[in-house]
């Protein structure tokens, strides 16, 4: 940036789940460690975990801080507290949390308006957005939480519906022009392709947005999926920026508690590590949302048994109050392994050199975390677009196994009928954990996987251009506005670089 040209204004909405927001606030402190000027909109609640990191920032002299907005408790029926989908207490919860996000629009609106910066990186799940910088005549990016794989995919599998041509929901077809031949079947599809739902309804408002946005910020790294990246950005004809692993902003004190704090002491975790060999030890762990019933956590633990490797197993607190009951006669006394009830320091752990697989969701943040430490993976997708991301694991860089997870299913009514069994979870992690040959390939890919995560961020690496380049572009379009870069249906793809 020109050091006597104002500083770039940029302002963040992260959306309240912590898989948007964690991802989103390293982004916002990335960009403002590059000397553009950071606004993060947050609520009261969330802002605390986040502020110390904050605080830290802005006495290293980065140009970063958080506009805190109190939300609105009362008005949706919700205890003081209850302001993120990672920390509610009873399911009723996920439709007051959503509802009071939506009450935050005319408030955040106003923010917009006030400090009319020159430009808004919203989450996808804000696409009222759009209109804001539409009127203020700047351009709105969204930030999409998401691998590129998985972004190809779903718009192939929604322009050309492959699901409607196979005569069963466990037939399976091919997603079609793809660059790798990627074969689902349709139990595997979320329910809004299936058939009509609210949340498609949504995600067609959130899609509209999307077609008058600038383009899209993405946490991935061009080595990582090259072919998506560019399938992306030529078939699908939409811009973006890849600029991840953004993990890799993180000091030491932020892994420690990052997204929440952890219900465990980090470095007596890191010293039970410190005891194990290197590669010997499985993390399991399935995000900040996911929750299993009784009989999968019994067929969970039935295989860790089973597979005598030690582990890190977390736990999400609802899932053992609700029933007590599932661990096995004497599990505890015989495990060699620690489990986390609550949240876990997910990034520490993972680079400690003992954890040799994680078996995770495939929830994007996890991959890319589980990627940068160099960690193969075994893929258990659950919802949201984690079949999609499985295919980038086991198919497309293969860097992990998968468990078989045969059904998608919805997080809020939960009713999975599928349970995956004890034998192929076993199967799965004696195929990553057990030195055969397949699984030193996997580690080995995994291993260079990681370095490169770690290059692309460095000075001339691609995630560090693509980050440069798009603030470089940011500078321009700002000295460009004269033109009005929203005035053509052209021009909203990309004024500056036509595609
Ligand atoms: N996470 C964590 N500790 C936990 C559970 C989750 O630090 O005990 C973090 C994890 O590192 C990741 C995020 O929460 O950054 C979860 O995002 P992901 O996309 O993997 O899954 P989601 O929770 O959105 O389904």
């Amino acid at each position: 940036m020109d050091s006597e040209s104002p500083k770039l204004e940029m302002v963040f909405i992260p959306f309240i789940a912590p898989g948007h927001m964690i991802p989103m606030v390293d982004l916002a402190r990335l960009i403002a460690s590059h000397g553009v000027r950071v606004t993060i909109i947050i609520t009261t609640h969330n802002a605390l975990i986040f502020k110390k990191a904050i605080d830290r920032d802005i006495e290293t002299g980065n140009p970063i801080n958080l506009h805190i907005l109190p939300f609105p408790f009362a008005q949706v029926g919700l205890p003081e507290g209850i302001e993120n989908l990672g920390s509610l207490t009873s399911p009723d919860q996920t439709a007051k949390v959503s509802m009071g996000a939506m009450l935050l629009q005319k408030p955040i609106e106003q923010i917009l308006r006030d400090r009319a910066p020159d430009c808004i990186v919203s989450d996808m799940f804000y696409p009222w957005t759009a209109d804001v910088a539409a009127q203020l005549g700047i351009p709105r990016i969204w930030f999409q939480g998401s691998s590129f794989t998985a972004l190809c995919a779903a718009h192939s599998v929604e322009s050309n519906a492959p699901h409607e041509k196979v005569t069963s929901d466990t037939e399976t077809f091919v997603v079609p022009g793809l660059p790798d031949r990627l074969e689902m079947t349709r139990l595997q599809l979320p329910d809004h392709v299936r058939s009509k739902t609210p949340y498609g309804a949504l995600l067609d408002l959130i899609g509209e947005a999307e077609t008058r946005s600038y383009g899209v910020l993405m946490n991935s790294f061009y080595e990582l999926e090259p072919s998506y990246i560019d399938h992306f950005k030529s078939v699908i004809g939409k811009k973006a920026w890849h600029i991840g692993p953004v993990s890799l902003c993180l000091s030491k004190y932020d892994k420690a508690n990052r997204g929440q704090n952890s219900v465990v002491d980090a470095h007596k975790c890191l010293s039970w590590l410190d005891s194990k060999k290197a590669n010997s030890v499985l993390y399991v762990s399935f995000g900040s949302l996911a929750k299993f019933r009784a009989p999968q956590l019994h067929e969970i633990a039935l295989a860790l048994q089973a597979s005598s490797h030690p582990f890190i197993w977390v736990i999400r607190y609802e899932e053992t109050t609700k029933d007590q009951m599932w661990l096995p006669d004497g599990f505890k006394e015989r495990m060699n392994g620690l489990m986390i009830h609550g949240w876990a320091p997910q990034v520490l752990i993972l680079e400690h050199p003992a954890i040799g697989g994680f078996m995770t969701h495939c929830g994007w943040n996890s991959i890319l975390e589980s990627v940068t430490a160099g960690v193969p993976l075994i893929a258990w997708p659950m919802y949201a677009e984690q079949f999609y991301n499985e295919k980038l694991v086991t198919q497309i860089a293969k860097i992990g196994v998968g468990v078989g997870a045969e059904e998608w299913y919805n997080l809020i009514d939960d009713e999975r009928k599928v349970l995956v069994k004890r034998e192929k979870i076993e199967k799965a992690v004696l195929r990553l954990m057990d030195s055969g040959d397949e699984a030193e390939k996997i580690r080995e890919r995994a291993k260079e996987f990681g370095e490169k995560a770690k290059s692309v961020v460095e000075v001339g690496g691609s995630s560090y251009n693509d980050l440069t380049g798009l603030i470089d572009e940011l500078v321009r379009l700002r000295a460009s506005t004269a033109v009005g870069w929203m005035d053509s249906p052209k021009s909203r793809v990309n004024p500056i670089h036509p595609t």
